[in-house]
């Protein structure tokens, strides 16, 4: 009897993964497709707030999916997916036109647009041509480097920093920002971080989130980080701030930015420049 309840068991784990190995693979070709009619995939601003003149310091880029059946599809969903069936390259190319193609919309609209941040995937940044291929775009876009901020986590590097080192010296030399995203969470190397080409260090949501966490506060962890950021001469970015209460608790840390649904959420281009325009 048992042995017949294991099997369906198993039957059903079997079904279930036909299911979503089925429904991946309908989504993968889905994104295929929108990648090749160039639709589809848009990016939406974040803005990213200077805590002490509450100006808008920078926005980061977040991509959005629209697939027609299943509405919006989620990057959590949709950057893995395509970074296990090697659509990730075309995608990263077309998340970095779309971000240059709206900095040019806003600028012809009479508008200065503050720095924007772009996330990069492992793949993206291993390219051997990568850095030649961010020169020609941003040069073909007329776009100032320093304009760029490049977002990317630690644990990218972890199995070859030396010649990760060396691309983020070539990003740096060509005039590009780089910000080491969802800090604190990966693969750090304190010989590294002080050598690194790096201008600023985004704390983790997970430890805002925690900062007011009865068993396991985060506050020496966002002490430790900022006053090292800061000793390092990094700016350091709070992102995920949601409430009112995690934004007082910041204030005793040397943190340079805030980003987070307590200020704005991730706007779509046409919200954003209405944001940036008054
Ligand atoms: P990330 O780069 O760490 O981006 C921050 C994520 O936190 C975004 O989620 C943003 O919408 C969300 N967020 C911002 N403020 C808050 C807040 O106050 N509370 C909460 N709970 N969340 C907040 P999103 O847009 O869903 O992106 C998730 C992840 O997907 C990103 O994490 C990034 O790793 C990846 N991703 C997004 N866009 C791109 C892209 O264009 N290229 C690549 N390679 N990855 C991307
Ligand atoms: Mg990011
Ligand atoms: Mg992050
Ligand atoms: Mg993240």
């Amino acid at each position: 009897r048992a042995k017949q309840e294991g099997r369906n068991t198993y039957r059903l784990y079997r079904a279930e993964m036909d299911r979503q190995a089925q429904q991946h693979l309908s989504l993968e070709t889905a994104l295929r497709n929108t990648l090749e009619g160039h639709n589809g995939i848009e990016m939406h601003y974040q803005p990213i707030y200077n805590r002490n003149t509450g100006a808008i310091a920078s926005a980061e880029s977040l991509a959005r999916w629209y697939h027609p059946d299943h509405g919006w599809v989620s990057p959590g969903t949709f950057i893995p997916l395509a970074e296990r069936s090697g659509l990730i390259l075309p995608l990263g190319e077309h998340i970095i036109d779309r971000v240059l193609s709206d900095i040019n919309h806003w600028r012809k609209a009479g508008i200065t647009p503050p720095p924007i941040a772009i996330n990069l995937s492992a793949a993206q940044f291993w390219q051997a041509d990568f850095i030649a291929k961010v020169e020609k775009k941003l040069k073909d876009a007329n776009i100032d480097p320093t304009l760029i901020t490049f977002e990317l986590t630690e644990s990218m590097l972890f199995e070859r920093r030396e010649q990760g080192m060396d691309v983020l010296s070539q990003l740096s030399a060509l005039g590009c920002r780089i910000a080491l995203d969802d800090f604190g969470t990966g693969y750090s190397s304190l010989s590294y971080l002080h050598k690194m080409a790096a201008n600023s260090l985004k704390i983790d949501q997970s430890f805002i989130a925690a900062l007011d966490d009865k068993t396991h506060d985060s506050r020496p962890i966002v002490a430790a980080i900022s006053s090292l950021a800061e000793q390092l001469g990094l700016s350091v970015v709070a992102e995920g701030v949601e409430t009112e209460q995690q934004l007082a608790l910041l204030s005793q840390y040397p943190i340079d930015a805030i980003q987070g649904f307590y200020l704005s959420r991730p706007l779509t281009p046409a919200d954003f420049q209405a944001l940036i325009a008054t």
